[in-house]
């Protein structure tokens, strides 16, 4: 796959995050600068640590939803600024609309006022519990708009139809990625996300919570892929929302024993009650970042998870 070029000053919203903390480091590892703006509410001060000592690199602690102001040139703002695990966002729903709406409303404002690109991080949430699988950039989704996760999915289609008209209405130079699930180092090891939770119990020899019967299906991406597609994605000039995951698509119970082996724990499986809506299926087709962005995963599962084991042995000793 060719590189993909970008140069100049990035603003990256959500910058402490999981996601974000890895735009800003390949940013800067591709001699670029980079604002990161981050309020830690479910960020963290330490994903960014080693980042603080960058000449090119600025951090501005600050809660996205009060207007912004940035001095001197931007050229493009990645917005990847929302709680994305289910547990935050169950906890913080009203901060979870607000950020979506208002917060996006803000930074959109900056982008206008900048004359800067606008990535900004929709989410495979929007298809809901989908009747439609794979899931095509086209399908228009099922979701609840008053269950538990309704908060997320709904700030997210907002999102994305708030930036459809700043590009209508004022031309600006927008891109929407939805992001399907997304695993590697920097995931906060209690944000509840199936990732952390299994590899933690795994590592400790606790049994491993499978929700339901863990015949739901997700596909895993792993970080550095994610990052690579939203670079390629900024570089292109495509305003139409355009998917990025890995099609590698499992069962939640296969994963479960995949995990287990790798971390080569003696941990036992623990059914628990299916939480409302979780979405049965999911897989991304993802023909259009194949096309457009000449973009497709490079890093294999075992290889990803097994980075993603060590990460968190690293964080077992922090505890
Ligand atoms: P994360 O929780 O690690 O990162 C989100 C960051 O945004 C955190 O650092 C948080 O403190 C910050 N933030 C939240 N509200 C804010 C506000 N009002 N002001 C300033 N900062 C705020 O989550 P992540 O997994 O890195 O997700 C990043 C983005 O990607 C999110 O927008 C999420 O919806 C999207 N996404 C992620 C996944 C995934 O699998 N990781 C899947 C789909 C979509
Ligand atoms: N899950 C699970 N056990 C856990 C955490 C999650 O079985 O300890 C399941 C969850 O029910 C869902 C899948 O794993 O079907 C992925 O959950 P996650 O919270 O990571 O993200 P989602 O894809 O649901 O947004």
């Amino acid at each position: 796959m060719s590189e993909n070029v970008l140069s100049g000053r990035y603003l990256v919203a959500g910058g402490a995050g999981f996601i974000g903390s890895h735009v800003c480091e390949t940013l800067l590892n591709r001699n670029c600068e980079v604002v990161a703006v981050d309020n830690f509410v479910t960020g963290s001060p330490a994903n960014i640590k080693t980042l603080l000592g960058n000449k090119n690199f600025t951090f501005i602690e600050q809660d996205i939803v009060r207007p912004l102001s940035i001095s001197g040139p931007v050229t493009g703002i990645f917005h990847l600024a929302s709680p994305a695990s289910p547990v935050d966002y169950a906890k913080l729903p009203i901060e979870t609309l607000h950020v979506g709406a208002l917060g996006s409303d803000q930074i959109l404002k900056l982008a206008l006022e900048k004359r800067a690109s606008i990535l900004v991080a929709s989410t495979s949430e929007v298809y809901g519990d989908p009747l439609e699988h794979p899931q095509k950039e086209t399908y228009w989704g099922n979701v609840n708009t008053i269950g538990p996760r309704g908060c997320y999915d709904e700030s997210k289609r907002y999102m994305e139809a708030l930036t459809m008209a700043y590009h209508r209405v004022h031309q600006l130079s927008t891109r929407i990625v939805r992001i399907f699930n997304t695993y590697g180092p920097r995931m906060r090891v209690n944000d509840g996300r199936v990732v952390p939770n299994f590899c933690m119990q795994a590592l400790a020899g606790e049994p491993v919570t499978v929700y339901g019967k863990g015949d739901q299906t997700r596909s895993f991406c792993y970080v550095d892929d994610m990052v690579d597609g939203l670079l390629r994605l900024m570089a292109s000039s495509y305003f139409k929302p355009v998917n990025i995951g890995n099609p590698l698509e499992m069962s939640i119970l296969q994963f479960a024993r995949k995990i287990i082996e790798l971390c080569a724990s003696k941990s036992t499986i623990q059914y628990l009650p299916l939480p409302e809506d979780d979405p049965k299926i999911r897989r991304p087709d993802i023909s259009l970042a194949q096309e457009l962005l000449d973009w497709r995963p490079q890093i294999g599962l075992d290889e990803g998870l097994q980075r993603t084991v060590n990460y968190f042995k690293s964080q077992r000793s922090h505890l």
